[in-house]
């Protein structure tokens, strides 16, 4: 069992929310005390959602990756995850996206190139095996940004909205779900937040 496994996470790790994984990607931006935080703050921070989220992606991940971070792999990753966030936002609330925004997400999207091959194994099912031209790092950038323009296209069945619970800057996958919210505790604090601007209302009156 590799050493990492008990290893508790670092402090101030982005919540998972169980979103697909654009989604998911740019939620580790979240609130602390009203403060936005980023998720993403060390080689630690990025390792351990990159760990948390292999399952979900289709470039194979080997521990010694994830373990040889760099400051670098974690600005790359910012950057990909603040355009992608940016062209989310601009898309779910109808504003024009910003062109370095598109750009950025196009030029990831190109730095590999992937394909599945089929392999037999005598007596079992054939399985596909992924095979990439990039390094792991990078093909999950990749991934990870062509995810998100099947997501922006409308091609993934996903369909993004932002949670409408105050103080929450989460997006969440409402075809899963016809609900405002990206969690049950955003729903509880939003029918809170109604019902107490509803009684300041009347007493108004
Ligand atoms: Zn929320």
């Amino acid at each position: 069992m590799p050493p990492h496994t008990h290893t508790p996470p670092p402090e101030g790790v982005p919540p998972l929310h169980g979103e697909p994984l654009p989604l998911e990607f740019v939620n580790t931006v979240f609130p602390v005390r009203g403060v936005l935080t980023d998720g993403f703050r060390t080689p630690d921070h990025l390792a351990w959602w990159l760990r948390s989220c292999r399952g979900s992606l289709v470039t194979p991940l080997p521990d010694d990756a994830v373990d040889s971070l760099s400051a670098v792999d974690v600005q790359s990753f910012v950057m990909l995850r603040d355009a992608s966030r940016r062209l989310i936002d601009a898309f779910v609330n109808l504003h024009e996206a910003d062109s370095w925004d598109v750009a950025h997400l196009n030029r990831a999207i190109t730095m590999d190139r992937c394909w599945p091959l089929l392999c037999w194994n005598a007596g079992e099912r054939p399985v596909a095996v992924h095979v990439t031209t990039a390094a792991p790092l990078i093909a999950v950038q990749s991934e990870i940004a062509h995810a998100t323009l099947l997501l922006l296209t409308g091609s993934s069945g996903v369909e993004p909205k932002a949670c409408t619970a105050p103080g929450c800057v989460f997006f969440f996958d409402h075809a899963r779900s016809r609900r405002e919210w990206c969690s049950t505790g955003c729903g509880n604090r939003a029918r809170a937040a109604r019902h107490y601007a509803r009684r300041h209302h009347h007493r108004d009156y």
